[in-house]
């Protein structure tokens, strides 16, 4: 294609983004996205951290420690997908040791959770016919089910919970008295870890200016999830004034009863889970809204910081058909709305209203795109009401970049 010379003058930033490439099929898209629909208007302003695996091997991993305290220093990041190492990765890539997942490093630094948002169209309609609007997912990601400790039970006897206090108190209570054999589990949750989660809902909530639903099991369980209830409840206060303001809710009750209320919802809000029921959760939801390629997720950390990125990983077969020289039609969709997140919360952090507005118009560029029938392979097959046209990831991108100019005034 010619490379047109756009009239207008690049949108300012003022301060950088932090930026985390990654790997494979997913960093050639990085490349394409910021080539088509980013350098041609944004004077683009960013710190760069390349977290594709060869560097993270050379760094010794500390490229990825790098990048998250450079989000905590200036609070909006966007990241590439990358490969989390296993065993075959390790000959792959000749790797010095078998890394931990960038994800989880970042996540643990930043003390953050994790929001998990569709990209909705009117031609892909959701499982549930009720779901107008998105539905985001957050999940507290400590603790719980994933941190238990669990006996297998082969004779009768006594099972006791024993907590052994620093001080010298000693608490007891008996779990069951079993006759015969059976199964035991022992959890445990924190109240700073559940704290920093109630505190990255609000933030978020704030943030989209959208209603929050938070639901335990509260009823049953008078402790442990009443812990939760509470401490939500208590954080709360901090943000209820806020929330007045930006004329939105925080909604608690018991989780059948939200997942009731869920299915025949309009959407359009946020559902705080706890560790195993937004692990279930959000795969239900996700699925029931078409497509992994359509999944958007922030990690925002209890003192609202926030790294943009797509759900999926690094699409590895696409990858691998690409090495081999053929085009592939890899859908980008996901990593351009993580660049329109971070640059919108950019844009708002500085105040820089042109920075929001092109956030906006290159949604607004993707959606004319799709809803002209211009699509990726993987919807072809979702789409109904319309005769879609698939196109390669190049192809695609220059579609929107084509809308994107027309809506600047490029
Ligand atoms: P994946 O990269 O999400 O891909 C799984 C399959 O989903 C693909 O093979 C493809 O199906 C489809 N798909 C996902 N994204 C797509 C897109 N943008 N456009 C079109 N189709 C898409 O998951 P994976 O294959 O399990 O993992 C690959 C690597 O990614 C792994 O090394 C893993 O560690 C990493 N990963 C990273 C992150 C992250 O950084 N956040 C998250 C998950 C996984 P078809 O092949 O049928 O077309
Ligand atoms: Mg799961």
């Amino acid at each position: 294609m010619n490379k047109k010379n756009y009239t207008m003058e690049k949108i300012k930033m003022t301060t950088p983004l932090v930026e985390m490439d990654g790997d494979e099929m997913t960093r050639i898209l990085w490349k394409m996205i910021k080539d088509e629909l980013i350098l041609p208007f944004v004077d683009l302003k960013t710190e760069y951290y390349d977290l594709g695996l060869p560097y993270r091997d050379k760094t010794a991993d500390q490229v990825t420690v790098d990048s998250a305290n450079a989000t905590k220093k200036y609070g909006v990041a966007v990241k590439c997908a990358t490969i989390t190492p296993n065993v075959q990765r390790m000959s792959e890539y000749n790797l010095h040791e078998m890394w931990k997942s960038p994800n989880g490093t970042i996540r643990a630094m930043l003390d953050g959770t994790v929001f998990r948002t569709p990209i909705t169209i009117p031609s892909i309609h959701p499982a549930v016919k009720f779901w107008k609007k998105p539905i985001t997912i957050a999940r507290h990601a400590y603790g719980d089910v994933y941190r238990d400790v669990e006996l297998q039970v082969n004779e009768p006897g006594v099972a006791k919970l024993v907590f052994e206090g620093e001080s010298g108190k000693k608490e007891e209570v008996v779990v069951h008295e079993f006759k015969g054999p059976g199964v035991l589990m022992g959890q445990h949750n924190l109240d700073k870890s559940i704290r920093s989660f109630a505190h990255s809902c609000f933030q978020y909530a704030l943030s989209v200016k959208q209603t929050i639903w938070f639901a335990t099991k509260d009823t049953i369980s008078k402790k442990y999830d009443g812990r939760f209830k509470a401490i939500f409840e208590e954080v709360f206060q901090e943000y209820k004034e806020r929330f007045d303001a930006a004329g939105i809710e925080y909604f608690y009750t018991l989780i059948d009863d939200a997942v009731a209320r869920v299915m025949r919802s309009e959407g359009g809000f946020i559902w705080a889970c706890k560790n195993y029921d937004g692990d279930v959760m959000s795969d239900m939801v996700s699925t029931a809204f078409g497509s992994l390629a359509m999944m958007t997720s922030v990690l925002v950390s209890p003192d609202g910081k926030y790294e943009y990125e797509a759900a999926h990983g690094t699409v590895t077969r696409h990858y691998y058909k690409y090495l081999k020289g053929e085009e592939t039609s890899t859908n980008p969709m996901a990593t351009i709305f993580a660049w329109s997140g971070a640059f919108r919360k950019r844009g708002e952090l500085d105040n820089l209203p042109e920075l929001v507005n092109y956030a906006d118009q290159l949604e607004a560029a993707c959606f004319d795109t799709l809803n002209a029938g211009l699509v990726t392979k993987d919807l072809v097959n979702l789409m109904e009401g319309i005769t879609p046209k698939a196109l390669t990831s190049l192809e695609f991108l220059r579609a929107i970049r084509e809308r994107l100019a027309a809506r600047l005034g490029a």
